[in-house]
């Protein structure tokens, strides 16, 4: 069985749709599991929906609305007749989401979350769904809630990799076209959990692992897997071959177009990984595979943004040693503050973290009591993976530079960028 991921942004209009379906005329569909995200930026949308519901705030049915609209559009786009059966399926979840928004009592942020913006996947997979069916294409639609089993860690959740495992092997069907949601899971009592965010790819991984499967590719937007994301760098080149180790630091340092959990599953049964793109299917991409040797002969850059380097020095001029450090990563831990570059010296701690779940002013006031904590916000922080000097020099010309590590194989950079 072959497992293919539809971000996004492949899914972001019709159009996106019928490519998903002229994709598959062209790269074949029997014996494949499609797993496919929220259309297009669903779940900020989602995000906005949850804001305001906590809030209370007077705007909660029109950012309701603006989703229920986007959807709606597409599907006038897609089906000529209103009576197509879709529109009542889909009808049908926007009711479910507008049930629980005014019956739910839970007090929990991250519990109500995921029972929230879980409707965007639940919806795109039912508008493709149909959208197949209406091509002629027969598929089978699988709520992905009964097969990855997760703690409930709401909005992170853990996979029960056994329980899981035994769901998939027993029940996915083999030699038909299988349709699944990426992101979600459920816990035990039979509530939705998500996975992180961009956690699709991830999907596709749990999937591909538990039925040993043949490949996974993950379509996007881009030729695959280049030496930078275009976005931020011209020239971007595409790497066509590269090992999962490789993979699996680009995608630690942050490069987005592989989510960062996805590559062990696959690494451990050497399930090779193929990144491609959508709007030219049949090009090769980029290979994630085995091999020492495949390893990228030009530098790799990876920017993340909106980080904060953050610094603790010790109060009373000790040495912050190992029983401090772990103390600090202990807290760091329970506050999911994700760390991605660590200095130290005799008295002091620097660290440039991500503050994903709007934790830090709470720990900041806990370090406070015993360090002295001093911070910068919004930084970016570079990381080139086989860098020269040539390299170097592209990412610091017209940056305040404000921590620089260089190890063999990584240079990392903190800038404060210009205004
Ligand atoms: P999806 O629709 O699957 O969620 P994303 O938008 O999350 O897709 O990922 C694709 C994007 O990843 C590309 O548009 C590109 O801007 C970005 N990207 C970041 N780093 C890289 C890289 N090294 N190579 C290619 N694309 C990258
Ligand atoms: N829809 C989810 C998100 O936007 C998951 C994903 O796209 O991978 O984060
Ligand atoms: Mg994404």
């Amino acid at each position: 069985m072959r497992v293919f991921k539809f971000g996004g942004a492949s899914v972001k209009d019709a159009a996106g749709i019928k490519n998903v379906h002229d994709l598959l005329q062209k790269v074949g569909y029997e014996d494949v599991l499609l797993v496919v995200s929220a259309m297009g930026k669903t779940t900020n949308a989602l995000e906005t929906v949850v804001a305001a519901y906590f809030d209370k705030s007077a705007t909660l049915q029109s950012s309701v609305q603006e989703v229920k609209k986007y959807h709606n559009q597409i599907l006038l786009d897609l089906f000529e007749d209103e009576n197509n059966e879709v529109f009542t399926a889909v009808n049908g979840l926007f009711f479910d989401l507008e049930y629980f928004l005014s019956h739910n009592k839970s007090p929990n942020y991250n519990f109500v979350y995921d029972q929230i913006v879980s409707y965007g996947e639940l919806i795109s997979t039912t508008i493709l769904s149909h959208f197949m069916s209406f091509m002629g294409i027969k598929t089978t639609w699988i709520d992905v809630r009964n097969f990855i089993k997760t703690d409930s860690t709401y909005r992170d959740a853990e996979v029960d990799w056994d329980l899981t495992q035994k769901n998939i092997s027993k029940n996915v069907k083999r030699k038909v076209l299988n349709i699944t949601q990426g992101f979600l899971g459920s816990d035990e009592n039979g509530f939705t959990t998500t996975l992180g965010r961009e956690g699709s790819d991830y999907t596709a991984a749990i999937f591909a692992y538990c039925l040993n499967a043949e490949s996974v590719t993950i379509w996007k937007d881009v030729p695959g897997v280049m030496n930078a994301d275009p976005r931020y760098f011209e020239n971007a080149s595409l790497l066509n071959q590269i090992s999962y180790r490789e993979a699996i630091e680009l995608a630690f340092y942050g490069a987005s177009v592989i989510h960062p959990k996805t590559l062990q599953p696959l690494q451990k049964k050497e399930i090779p990984l193929f990144v491609k793109s959508f709007i030219n299917p049949l090009l090769p991409g980029t290979s994630v595979s085995k091999g020492e040797d495949l390893v990228p002969q030009l530098p790799c850059f990876i920017v993340k943004k909106n980080q904060l380097l953050v610094s603790l020095s010790s109060i009373d001029f000790s040495f912050i040693m190992e029983e401090n450090i772990s103390e600090i990563f202990g807290l760091l831990h329970q506050y999911k503050m994700k760390v991605s570059l660590i200095q130290n010296s005799a008295i002091s701690f620097s660290i440039c973290v991500e503050d994903k779940f709007g934790n830090f002013n709470e720990l900041k006031n806990i370090l406070a009591k015993k360090f002295k904590v001093s911070y910068t916000e919004n930084v970016s922080l570079y990381t080139i993976r086989h860098f020269d000097e040539k390299a170097a020099q592209m990412v610091e010309d017209g940056k305040e530079v404000l921590l620089k590590q260089v190890s063999r194989e990584t240079m990392q950079i903190v800038t404060k960028e210009a205004i």
